[in-house]
């Protein structure tokens, strides 16, 4: 396991934040927000334990993307980094891009969903991961 706290930061390095303790689970998202919002055909996320996540700078640069359902999605407003997602209704429940992390983040990504909406251009690896069609369902831990 990586050292505690975990760091990570935007491009830009306005935002700076920590987690304080091991990340829950961490997989791809296919949904076709995640492939705007990242440009990129799946976004890789951890889940945070609830109340882990610090930010210890540049507060005040964060924005959110709220879509009228679902996560809302925040970022870096100088840079336009994608930081983390949050559920709207419980602020302690975040998922990290993996890319925002500086080092190992020591989870790797155990699943794949909204496999349904995969872009078209880059084919789903033949990585063993189970796939969901639709979100990941809760009952799989
Ligand atoms: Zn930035
Ligand atoms: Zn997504």
């Amino acid at each position: 396991m990586p050292e505690l706290p975990l760091t990570g930061a935007c491009l830009c390095g306005a935002v700076r934040f920590e987690v304080s303790e091991p990340l829950l689970r961490a997989g791809y998202c296919h949904c076709t927000r995640c492939q705007r919002r990242t440009g990129t055909a799946a976004s890789p996320q951890a889940r945070v334990a609830p109340g882990s996540l610090r930010v210890t700078e540049g507060e005040a640069e964060i924005r959110a993307h709220v879509p009228e359902r679902g996560f809302e999605k925040l970022f870096c407003s100088r840079c336009g980094s994608a930081l983390w997602s949050r559920d709207p209704d419980d602020h302690d429940v975040l998922s990290v891009r993996l890319g925002a992390f500086d080092g190992d983040p020591g989870v790797r990504p155990s699943y794949r969903q909204f496999t349904a909406y995969a872009a078209p251009w880059e084919p789903l690896p033949d990585d063993g991961l189970p796939r969901y069609p639709e979100r990941r369902p809760p009952s799989t831990g």
